[in-house]
């Protein structure tokens, strides 16, 4: 940031060291999906490669007459706002309804696939419950059909990498912030198919960086810190996830204790993340009685900065009123030791 200070679209000798840069981080952003260093654009987050991976098949669904995308009701808005924005222009968007546990049957997914349909957009983990989506069997459902497969991976990427190393899934988002790199910095994994590229076009244009896809000088700190978290994350995979087991075997102690209501499917749950009530409990009550001693959510943390009932607590069959009383609870590796039986008697002190 402060000595490298070349563009990498530059000719002269400062610009080739931050161009190598580049190339040596796109490898391993590659690496940690499996695919090759061409298949990686970057882009500002999950957000943005979401907006690209969706918003930029409708010329080619326009094109080719498949009009029908399948999705869930639980993707981040990130995704639902440009299927949303598809809608209005004649596609026909059609969203699952995931069961209790939070997750969606590839079973349905398979069962509302259509000779029209352009693309299953289904993300990787939902983040407001942690509830892995199958997505390896609904690859599994879409062997032999044409669609593109498109999962928002944010909450994965970088974490659990066995699901996203699979061929038939075209299109990954995915945010460096979520795994420890810097915020603003992203990508869009484009698996080609054998030789062929998924026909994204772009949405903005202008320099023709990343291959003319998502043109503008490339912020070259951020996608080198991008890269370094995505080295660290494949090394420390495993102390990582066994440092946040240990913490949820106590999480969901402290949830007992309090007689909380797990929500979700816990056996495919994600290690650090744990969403639950507790009956006849407030979720405004629950933070603010321990907001000195553990950072809670209710609703998204990306989605505003008001509070929202969950869709995602609502599409899993939650009243308005059962869902606003689910919080979330999270941390990582690195998570310091929690004070889990005050906070406990904290709560029983509400009851
Ligand atoms: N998708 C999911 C599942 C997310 O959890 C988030 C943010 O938390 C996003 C997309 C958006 O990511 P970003 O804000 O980095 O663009």
């Amino acid at each position: 940031m402060t000595v490298e200070f070349g563009n990498e679209g530059s000719r002269h000798e400062h610009g080739s060291r931050a161009r190598q840069a580049v190339q040596r981080s796109r490898g391993a952003v590659a690496t940690l999906a499996g695919v090759n260093a061409d298949d990686v654009v970057f882009t500002s987050g999950a957000t943005e490669s979401n907006n690209m991976a969706i918003l930029g098949l409708a010329e080619h669904g326009e094109a080719t007459g498949k009009r029908h995308i399948l999705s869930t009701q639980i993707e981040h808005k990130a995704v639902l706002e440009p299927l949303e924005a598809l809608g209005k222009r004649g596609f026909e968007i059609e969203l699952l309804r995931p069961n209790a546990g939070g997750w969606v049957e590839p079973e349905a997914v398979r069962a509302a696939l259509r000779t029209d349909t352009l693309l299953v957009s289904v993300m990787h983990a939902n983040n407001e419950t942690g509830i892995l989506q199958p997505i390896a069997e609904i690859a599994e459902c879409l062997k032999n059909h044409s669609a593109f497969f498109h999962t928002d991976a944010a909450q994965t990427f970088g974490k659990s990498a066995a699901d996203l190393n699979n061929n038939r899934i075209d299109l990954i988002s995915a945010s460096a912030h979520k795994f420890f790199g810097p915020k603003g910095i992203g990508a869009l994994i484009m698996r080609k198919r054998g030789f062929e590229r998924i026909p994204i076009r772009p949405l903005t244009f202008g320099g023709g960086q990343e291959r003319g896809l998502r043109p503008g000088t490339l912020p070259v700190p951020l996608i080198v810190g991008m890269a370094k978290a995505a080295e660290i994350a494949i090394r420390d995979r495993t102390s990582r996830q066994q440092n946040c087991q240990a913490i949820r075997r106590d999480a969901s102690q402290f949830v007992k204790q309090i007689g909380g209501l797990v929500h979700g499917d816990m056996s495919r749950c994600q290690s650090h993340i744990i969403s639950f009530s507790v009956p006849g409990l407030d979720s405004e009550a629950l933070l603010l009685t321990l907001k000195d001693l553990i950072s809670f959510s209710n609703g998204s943390a990306c989605t505003s900065a008001r509070y929202q009932h969950s869709h995602v607590s609502v599409a899993m069959g939650l009243s308005n009123e059962a869902a606003s009383g689910i919080v979330r609870l999270s941390w990582c590796h690195m998570t310091p030791q929690i004070p889990w039986n005050e906070a406990a008697e904290r709560v029983k002190a509400l009851m």
